[in-house]
């Protein structure tokens, strides 16, 4: 690799996807596109996605309650739509795919299926400092059924010193707790320090230690490669503003494997959309599961915000997730090569944390010394990245809309930014 804005350009030349960056709506900075790294955090606007809302606006207008069922894509079935797209992005059968409410909410509900603590089996194993949010649902989880987070919660610990996990230490903790174990539920891919885990592998052990094993894939869906129908994973959700670019706050996706649909005795909380659509309108007060994911759907769906999903599950299947893998795996090789070579002309003032080979798009960097004043720096000059306490930021370039050289001018800044001493 070359240190050269000429190298980053070549690359892009080359980039089979670069038609993409187009389609998709920047911020601007002093009349250019700001450097974007935070597609980690909310994606970019596909352009596509207007016309998608519009869509609905428009039958909602023409059609009012018949839209419904008159509308160009029904509203009663929606949703449905979005299942085979997204069954291709993580790696399931679209009947074990459903798309409703938003992430947290969607875990509390499956958790209600797939956490039942029963006898000496009421622990759940989770990651050490898991994202808030998965960590107030885990110990209010508990609560509700009467348990202390302190005595039930088992958070595996990265080593002293290191700032990963080792899959041994899943596995290990899982075989030691095996017997009073009811669920695993980790993170797939650590929104700190950017590692993936081996899903694969402590998904295995899990079910070998008799426990259900979920994961949130907030930082995974669309970021990196899935597996979770042949990994047998039990559930997984996530949300689609991330690597997903479906808008702030948008619906979020489920995942059931396949073992447990069908199913009229399994503990969930059902509403009027997870019945069966041949009976749903005799209004009769027995529930008939659909056989698929959609039977944990409670609501009608929110159409208005599942419509920008579906506007970007277009693009998921247009070019597919090996296309997007491999340009995450040349901007971030290039990421990684630029800030090694800052680093040395700046005598090594920071570190990526990221283990290389567990990562999608995220490299953390974390910063020796002051380092609030460089990522204020760094914001002034339009490259957006994310600060996370108590000294990383998270640089993360999405495949469908990043280039190299953003990359390149990226490093451009950080330099100069170091250089007025702004990291003392
Ligand atoms: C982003 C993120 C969330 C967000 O949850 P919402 O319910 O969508 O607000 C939850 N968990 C993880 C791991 C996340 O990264």
């Amino acid at each position: 690799m070359e240190y050269s804005l000429d190298y980053a350009r070549k690359l892009d030349q080359q980039d089979p996807l670069k038609s993409y960056r187009d389609q998709f709506l920047f911020p601007q900075h002093q009349g250019q596109n700001v450097v974007y790294f935070t597609g980690n955090s909310l994606g970019l606007q596909p352009k596509r996605s207007a016309a998608y809302i519009q869509e609905v606006m428009d039958d909602w207008s023409r059609h009012a309650v018949e839209g419904h069922f008159y509308a160009d894509k029904p509203w009663w079935d929606y949703h449905e739509r979005l299942a085979e797209p997204l069954a291709k992005v993580v790696g399931a059968k679209p009947e074990e795919v459903t798309v409703m409410n938003t992430l947290t909410v969607n875990l509390h509900l499956l958790l209600v299926s797939f956490y039942r603590p029963e006898g000496k089996r009421t622990k759940i194993l989770c990651e050490e400092k898991a994202f808030p949010s998965d960590q107030y649902m885990l110990q209010s989880q508990l609560r509700w059924h009467g348990l202390k987070p302190e005595d039930h919660l088992i958070e595996v610990k990265k080593r002293e010193g290191e700032h990963h996990w080792h899959t041994e230490d899943f596995v290990e903790a899982i075989e030691e707790h095996a017997d009073e174990l009811a669920l695993v539920f980790i993170g797939g891919l650590n929104y700190y320090n950017g590692q993936v885990f081996d899903m694969k592998t402590i998904t295995a052990a899990g079910h070998k230690a008799g426990a259900f094993v979920g994961w949130d894939l907030a930082h995974a869906a669309g970021n990196v490669e899935l597996s979770l129908h042949d990994w047998g994973a039990d559930f997984a959700a996530w949300c689609s503003y991330k690597y997903m670019n479906s808008g702030p706050g948008n619906a979020s996706g489920a995942f059931v494997h396949q073992r447990h649909l069908n199913k009229k005795d399994i503990p969930r909380l059902e509403g009027w959309w997870g019945t069966k659509k041949e009976t749903r309108f005799m209004m009769t007060p027995e529930f008939d599961p659909i056989p698929t994911a959609d039977a944990w759907q409670l609501s009608n769906p929110p159409v208005l915000s599942v419509a920008p999903y579906l506007a970007s599950l277009a693009m998921f299947d247009e070019v597919g997730m090996p296309k997007l893998i491999a340009k995450q795996k040349s901007l971030v090789a290039f990421l990684e090569f630029v800030l090694k070579t800052v680093d040395e002309k700046v005598e090594s003032r920071f570190e990526i944390i990221t283990p290389k080979e567990a990562r999608g798009s995220q490299l953390s960097v974390f910063l020796h010394g002051e380092g609030r004043s460089l990522f204020d720096y760094l914001m002034k000059n339009g490259v957006i990245v994310d600060w996370r306490e108590p000294n990383v930021i998270r640089l993360a370039p999405a495949p469908f809309y990043n280039s190299h050289e953003d990359i390149f001018r990226f490093s451009e800044i950080l330099y100069a930014g170091i250089q007025q001493q702004v990291l003392i």
